[in-house]
């Protein structure tokens, strides 16, 4: 995947399409990425025990396909390519700018 945890992402398909948000967490196995503030359901949770019954709000995980990267460099929803550096390291590259994305 070309997405990491902690990229600032756009999304571009669903309900949520055109929020912007920190990945959180990578489910490469599943190709999805859950976005902070992305995708948000209520859980009612039932009293258990001593603790009362509550309703939280959680993300729920959306397809890598589904977002885009926010380059850090141009600031633009982009596509991610892949190169290899010098000391024969790949880097992800905003394809727009060109830039390496960290
Ligand atoms: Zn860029």
């Amino acid at each position: 995947m070309r997405i990491k945890k902690s990229d600032l992402v756009l999304v571009t398909k669903g309900k949520d399409r055109g929020k912007q948000g920190t990945v959180q967490q990578t489910i490469a196995s599943k190709r999805r990425v859950v976005v902070e503030g992305v995708g948000m359901v209520k859980r009612h949770m039932r009293a258990q025990g001593m603790r009362a019954a509550e309703i939280i709000e959680k993300e729920m995980s959306v397809s890598v396909d589904n977002v885009m990267l926010i380059c850090t460099h141009c600031q633009a929803a982009t596509k991610v390519g892949v190169k290899t550096l010098g000391d024969g390291s790949r880097a992800r590259v905003c394809k727009k700018c060109q830039e390496v994305i960290e």
